[in-house]
């Protein structure tokens, strides 16, 4: 595999206004990235039709953070595949930790909204990740394999070319996570590659496997040279363009040179 993904959710930090003065930068910044190297950001839903107007003129990739599996109906507060298809949403980011924390959202809903992504041809993006007690009471491994087998159910071999996983450890996630030692992502990469090539014949090894948990300007390299990391989902420490550029910047040296 030799595409690099790299890239962020906003999460609910950004407006329109400002979403839109971060991805002018990004524009400018992707023109020295290499072709090698997929660049995504996964705004605000209120932000995403003026962003996609900038990025449809660039190579950076539009994710939305989450999507209802309905077409339509009476969801109050919920967003449908139909509606992202229309402003051209190439990526949907599903489960992510706090998704499942504060919204109760369970693999069971997350395979609905997988199967929902790949009917109008989004690639879905699933987060999964062990909690602390789960790596504490040693079954990080079991818990990260049956998040799989129910997110992925019912998908073809076809299918599951289209989809991309982020691991991201939720004691590793956010203000108060805690960075994972790169021997543990690699070993839980293998792992997960492993299992997805058990579930799929054929796409199995072509799934990108991406990293995610505070990772920073100071340890990206460390997880980037992981056999089975495919790439960075990257929350505090790509929110500002600067942080970002410098990423980005070192990433490509590091790689190409
Ligand atoms: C995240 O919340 O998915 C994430 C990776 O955030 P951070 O990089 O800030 O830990």
């Amino acid at each position: 595999m030799n595409k690099i993904w790299i890239g962020t959710n906003w999460k609910m930090t950004k407006t329109i206004e400002e979403g839109l003065s971060y991805t002018e930068d990004l524009k400018k910044i992707a023109e020295n990235v290499s072709s090698a190297i997929e660049l995504f950001i996964i705004p605000s839903y209120t932000a995403l039709v003026s962003i996609k107007e900038l990025t449809s003129s660039s190579r950076i990739h539009l994710g939305a953070q989450n999507m209802h599996w309905e077409d339509s109906g009476p969801y109050t507060g919920e967003i449908s595949p139909r509606m992202l298809d229309e402003i051209g949403i190439d990526i949907i980011e599903l489960g992510h930790s706090e998704r499942r924390q504060y919204y109760n959202e369970n693999d069971e809903d997350i395979n609905k909204k997988v199967l929902a992504a790949l009917r109008y041809g989004m690639k879905p993006l699933i987060c999964i990740g062990e909690n602390i007690e789960h790596k504490s009471n040693n079954i990080s491994k079991e818990t990260l394999a049956s998040q799989l087998k129910v997110c992925l159910k019912g998908l073809t071999d076809e299918q599951a070319r289209n989809v991309m996983i982020a691991y991201e450890p939720v004691w590793a996630i956010g203000e108060k996570g805690v960075p994972a030692d790169a021997g543990y992502v690699a070993e839980i990469h293998t792992y997960l590659r492993k299992t997805l090539e058990n579930l799929f014949d054929h796409s199995g090894s072509s799934i990108p496997l991406l990293y995610g948990g505070s990772v920073n300007r100071e340890n990206f390299l460390n997880y980037i040279d992981i056999t089975d990391v495919n790439g960075l989902f990257i929350g505090r420490s790509a929110w500002d363009t600067d942080s970002f550029r410098e990423i980005l910047e070192r990433l490509e040296k590091h790689l190409y040179g």
